[in-house]
């Protein structure tokens, strides 16, 4: 590490002059960090925040927007689904691991409904009472509510009771200005609330180590503003929320090597930066190997036809939640993946509204006959034509018994017949992080809390371990960084 950048601690007592100070500081001003800072100030505390680019967002401003919530909402309600806390938790734990925080999916689901009421009545975010049942990575227009996590697909909706816990804010003009969505639409009331509530906020400001008192006590941040050393005090605690380390390199070959050059949904402040500054200080890691990972092809095309990998066998039920689509492709099938679908089904599924029309590829060959496409897809002879031979012989029955694909989505694949080539095409954010407890208190590796540390959002490892919904990361972020603030206040 360069000696412009050190990582290691700062003694408090080699502070000269405290630049900035507050009960809470708070790095980073995505939507781990806005949680927090509205927290903390709700809590009493006197805040500041401390942001690396020119203004709050984060990736979370640019994010479609999905927050996971359930337990019985008003929107899941006014939609017509019922929903408990033990559903809830017992798909998260089954979708989101192996080795889930149960600790934490616990008072997540348990506090899922009061948090949908903090984000909604207290801070003003937008819901419209409205689901969207197509297949589709986000609803092509304002509706609130969508399935995000595979839960009414198999291999789950057999076993757990499937609800829709997709919440959307309601976002205006979302295809003329994408940037304005759903993340968007709850950035802007949470940090309108922070501002409300007398939250400062400190801009260009990068934040690169921790200072540390004798005790082993978290007192402060050294961050670098325009080019120069500052340093703030925090009196009752620092929260670190300041994202993944989907953009550092290093990292990733460490931990989580799949995703070496593949970042997506996220921004390149992502760097691990905050995960570093406490492992300088002891800090434990959790599930430093998961990510979320989206298949970049619209599902209201794959979910019509097949998904085959480089051999030419189907390997997924193509009706579930395509994040899971993109696990299983880049972790199990090498990243070699291919769309197989006939033409009526083509024209169907590209004539239906979406959110990503520029997922929407055209095929790469065509050809009247499986032989044939299978030849111009340089596969082996009669590898793909048993697949489609054995798919198409069961779906005559509308049942597919290999993967459990949902009936209406089961159709014998005729001719024309094309196959879209998505070899390579994936990309993600990690989900691994700092372990913290149910209170976002940043734990030691001895497993006792370092006192003065506090963390939420991608920079810690949260309800997710190795799968994910869409809407988990938002929803974790706001609901432990929430959580992070009211402790940090409370310290
Ligand atoms: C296009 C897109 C779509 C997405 N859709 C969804 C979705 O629908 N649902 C969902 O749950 N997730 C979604 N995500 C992912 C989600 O936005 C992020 O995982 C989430 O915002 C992480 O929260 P965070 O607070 O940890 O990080 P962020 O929201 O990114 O906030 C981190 C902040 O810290 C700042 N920062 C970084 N380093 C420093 C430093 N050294 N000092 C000071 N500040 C620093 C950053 O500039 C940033 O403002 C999407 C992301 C994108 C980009």
């Amino acid at each position: 590490m360069s000696e412009a950048a050190p990582i290691r601690p700062i003694p408090a007592d080699q502070v000269g002059e405290w630049a900035y100070e507050a009960d809470v500081v708070v790095a980073g001003f995505g939507v781990a960090g806005a949680a927090a800072a509205v927290g903390a100030a709700q809590s009493g505390a006197d805040v500041l925040v401390l942001e690396r680019t020119g203004g709050w967002g984060g990736a979370a401003a640019m994010a479609g927007g999905f927050i996971y919530m359930g337990g019985g909402t008003p929107v899941q309600k006014a939609c017509g689904f019922e929903d408990s806390v033990d559903d809830m938790k017992a798909f998260m734990k089954a979708a989101l691991g192996p080795g889930t925080d149960d600790a934490k999916i616990d008072v997540y689901c348990e506090g899922s409904v009061d948090h949908y009421h903090w984000l909604a009545d207290e801070c003003g975010v937008p819901f419209k009472m409205s689901f969207w049942g197509e297949p589709g990575w986000e609803p092509p227009a304002d509706d609130g509510l969508q399935y995000s996590g595979g839960e009414n697909s198999a291999p789950f909706s057999t076993t757990i009771r499937p609800a829709p816990r997709g919440h959307i804010p309601q976002m205006q003009n979302k295809r003329e200005s994408a940037e304005r969505g759903g993340g968007y639409m709850l950035m802007k009331p949470l940090t309108d609330k922070a501002a409300e509530l007398g939250v400062r906020s400190e801009y260009d400001m990068r934040v690169q180590a921790l200072i540390v008192d004798a005790d082993g006590r978290v007192v402060g941040l050294r961050a670098k503003q325009y080019g120069k050393d500052v340093d703030v005090r925090a009196r009752r605690g620092v929260v670190l929320a300041t994202g993944s380390f989907a953009y550092n390199n290093q990292m990733l070959e460490s931990f989580a090597p799949k995703m070496v050059n593949r970042p997506a949904a996220s921004i390149e402040e992502h760097d691990g930066r905050a995960i570093q500054m406490a492992q300088a200080i002891g800090a434990d890691l959790a599930h430093m190997d998961a990510a979320e990972v989206a298949y970049f092809c619209d599902p209201q095309l794959f979910t019509r036809g097949i998904l085959v990998n480089g051999r030419g066998q189907r390997y997924i039920n193509e009706d579930t939640y395509p994040g899971r689509v993109g696990q299983a492709t880049l972790y199990e099938n090498q990243n070699q993946s291919f769309v197989v679908i006939d033409e009526a089904a083509y024209e169907e599924g590209a004539s239906r509204p979406t959110a990503t029309p520029e997922l929407r590829h055209r095929p790469t060959w065509v050809a009247e006959t499986v032989e044939e496409l299978e030849a111009e897809m340089g596969l082996p002879a009669g590898a793909l034509q048993s697949t489609v031979e054995v798919y198409n012989r069961h779906a005559e029955q509308g049942v597919d018994p290999l993967f459990g694909k949902k009936a209406e989505w089961v159709k014998p694949i005729g001719t024309p017949i094309a196959a879209i080539d998505m070899r390579g095409l994936t990309g993600g954010f990690t989900l691994g992080g700092l372990r913290t407890s149910v209170d976002s208190e940043v734990l030691h590796v001895t497993g006792d809390p370092i006192p003065g540390l506090f963390a939420a959002g991608r920079c810690t490892a949260g309800v997710c371990a190795g799968g994910y919904a869409s809407g988990a990361s938002l929803g974790d972020g706001s609901f432990f960084g929430r959580r992070a603030g009211i402790s940090a206040a409370k310290n």
